[in-house]
């Protein structure tokens, strides 16, 4: 019987995987890679989606390729339909879900005669041990069972949490829980809420205000109101650091001395602070295996969200549309908390209270838009497969519930703390483990150690 291995998921870690596996699995065994997807469409997942408006990457073309030993693969593939495309440029996310797709169709194309490849269109909704033949039974809706010898779950991230203040409205028109399926016709004389500031914020801010005409009034509540800092160009290193003096940090306290001191170092060379960010974001990994979980628990408390404007930062061209729309009064940035939301006919009423202050505000919107990402709590979820893997206790979370705990080839822990299953997670939710864990770039090297172990035959 060939090896099955069985990825569910088919966005960008599914898809990469896939791939990778196509390309390293031995000629001379045969063995099947299959790809679970519920949508239609294989390729794009949420991020690299087709939408009705050109959201861009927030990574250069010349960092983007998801192959480490190509790193222009994604700019040569850019520069097909877009010639003047250079390394530098932000391209819309649109393109590199083509990219994606055409990786897929390059690997299963060039694969060994040995290695068939199979896509499902379906929805898994519950994975089992089994008994004999194969490790796991997959049930996918509407369709047969699949057996499976291995399992990767490439999922995504969960949908954002209905925080109790939504509840009574998340059924109305004017709730939107998709921050990317937004109404188009809004015009000055209309007020939208969006509750965050991120990437998503910026996201939403954008594409509603692209025409100072008919912009809305847009107005964003988020805990600390901090924006993402804008991209810079991505020159050569000034501080030439190995890192050193932030590996060595025992505390966050520590770190965060060890970064200031960096920072200041490569300001008097002439640099720029987001070199420190990098060598911040290469050493996570290993700098949050080595944090007690008091640690852990001090950074997600305190230093989180200054981390994340500092490191999920805005292409230079948004950074300035948003500033734009500031400066013209068509966006108001907030710290501050929800209190309560209702409807209010066809418009919902918020009630908030700013950062520091025990007076209730009321503002009046035609939209309010879910824009505070991923709930990553496994506890809570409502996903009918994170559920049925809960209830038999093959996955487990970590404490601060930031994701699925995994052995460094991605193997789940399951919930007694062992690692024998063939079960394996390729995610965002690696950031239980890796903190880092979003991006493309760490993603694709997730996706190509795990390819590796398989392809090596190892056990988990
Ligand atoms: C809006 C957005 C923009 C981003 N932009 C960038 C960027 O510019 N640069 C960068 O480096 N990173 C970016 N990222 C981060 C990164 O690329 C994504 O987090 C990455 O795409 C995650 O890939 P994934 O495969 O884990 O999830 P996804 O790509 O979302 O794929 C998950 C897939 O699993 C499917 N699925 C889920 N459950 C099931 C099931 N039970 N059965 C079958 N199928 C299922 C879903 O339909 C989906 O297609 C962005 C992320 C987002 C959300």
């Amino acid at each position: 019987m060939p090896q099955r291995i069985v990825i569910v998921g088919g966005g960008f870690s599914g898809t990469v995987l896939a791939a990778s596996l196509l390309r390293r699995l031995p000629s001379d065994a045969p063995a099947e890679v299959v790809l679970i997807e519920r949508s239609p469409v294989m390729g794009r997942g949420v991020a690299y989606a087709v939408r009705d408006w050109p959201y861009l990457l927030n990574v250069p073309a010349g960092r983007l390729s998801v192959d480490s030993k190509e790193p222009l693969q994604f700019l040569r593939f850019a520069q097909r339909t877009l010639p003047d495309a250079d390394a530098e440029d932000f391209l819309p996310r649109e393109l590199y879900g083509d990219y994606l797709q055409e990786v897929l169709s390059r690997a299963e194309r060039d694969a060994p005669a040995q290695v068939r490849f199979t896509r499902i269109v379906g929805e898994v909704w519950r994975i089992s041990p089994c008994a004999a033949d194969a490790a796991f039974e997959l049930e996918v809706a509407g369709r047969d069972s699949v057996l499976a010898d291995r399992v990767v779950l490439a999922v995504g991230n969960p949908p954002p949490a209905t925080m109790p203040w939504a509840r009574a409205v998340r059924d109305h028109p004017g709730y939107r829980a998709d921050p990317w399926a937004l109404p188009r016709r809004l015009g000055p004389e209309q007020a939208v809420v969006i509750l965050g500031s991120g990437l998503t914020m910026a996201d939403v801010v954008t594409s509603l205000g692209d025409d100072a005409e008919r912009a809305p009034r847009m107005v964003s509540i988020s805990r600390h109101g901090l924006l993402p800092l804008p991209q810079s160009k991505f020159g050569a290193p000034a501080l030439q650091s190995d890192g050193l003096e932030l590996a060595r940090a025992g505390t966050i306290r520590e770190l965060l001395a060890a970064s200031r001191a960096l920072v200041g170092k490569g300001d008097e060379l002439g640099g720029d602070w987001r070199e420190v960010v990098t060598l911040i974001r290469h050493l996570a990994p290993q700098l949050w295996r080595r944090l007690p979980e008091v640690e852990r628990r001090r950074f997600v408390r305190h230093l989180r969200s200054y981390w994340d404007v500092h490191r999920h930062r805005l292409p230079p061209q948004m950074a300035s549309r948003l500033d734009a729309l500031r400066r013209s009064g068509h966006l108001e940035v907030n710290a501050g908390r929800i209190v309560a939301m209702q409807a209010d006919a066809d418009r919902l009423r918020v009630t908030w209270r700013r950062r520091g202050s025990a007076v209730l505000r009321t503002l009046v919107a035609d939209v309010v838009v879910n824009a505070i990402g991923p709930d990553y709590s496994v506890r809570r979820s409502e996903n009918s497969l994170l559920k049925s893997l809960r209830d038999a206790k093959l996955i487990s979370e970590d404490a601060l519930e930031l994701g699925l705990r995994t052995t460094l080839n991605g193997v789940c822990v399951a919930a007694d703390g062992t690692a024998n299953h063939p079960l394996y997670y390729l995610g965002p939710m690696l950031r239980a483990d890796h903190w880092e864990a979003t991006a493309a770039a760490e993603l694709r090297d997730h996706a190509e150690r795990m390819a590796q172990h398989m392809a090596a035959g190892s056990e988990p």
